[in-house]
């Protein structure tokens, strides 16, 4: 039975066989002799579940840009051509500045792709 529970904190840990005389996880034992345990407080925890929620949306809205930069580049092509300086009378100058930086998404999605 290498699973057993603590005596101070309830968690489960596992000890050998023979290691009958554990009666303490590994955090317990180091807060019984004054050193600090490695547990997180409740503080921590909390932030952590923040922070865990928070790079959860994060990740999410990722995943949201890379199918937009798919739809992107699926569509280069045709934005490229349409957004030429020479079919665009007026708006040269923007024109000019979309080409250069589709192109440049364009070049940066084949490589990651
Ligand atoms: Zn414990």
């Amino acid at each position: 039975m290498p699973h057993v529970d603590c005596v101070d904190c309830g968690d489960e840990f596992w000890r050998e066989d023979d290691e009958w005389w554990k009666k303490r996880c590994y955090d317990c034992w180091l807060e019984s002799k004054g050193e600090i345990s490695r547990r997180p407080s409740k503080n921590e925890l909390t932030d952590l579940r923040a922070d865990n929620l928070d790079l959860r949306k994060q990740l999410e809205c990722l995943r949201q840009i890379k199918d937009d930069l798919a739809n992107l580049f699926q569509y280069s092509g045709f934005l490229i051509f349409a957004c030429h300086p020479d079919r665009v009378p007026g708006k040269e100058k923007v024109a000019h500045e979309v080409l250069v930086w589709l192109n440049a998404k364009r070049e940066q999605f084949r490589q990651v792709r």
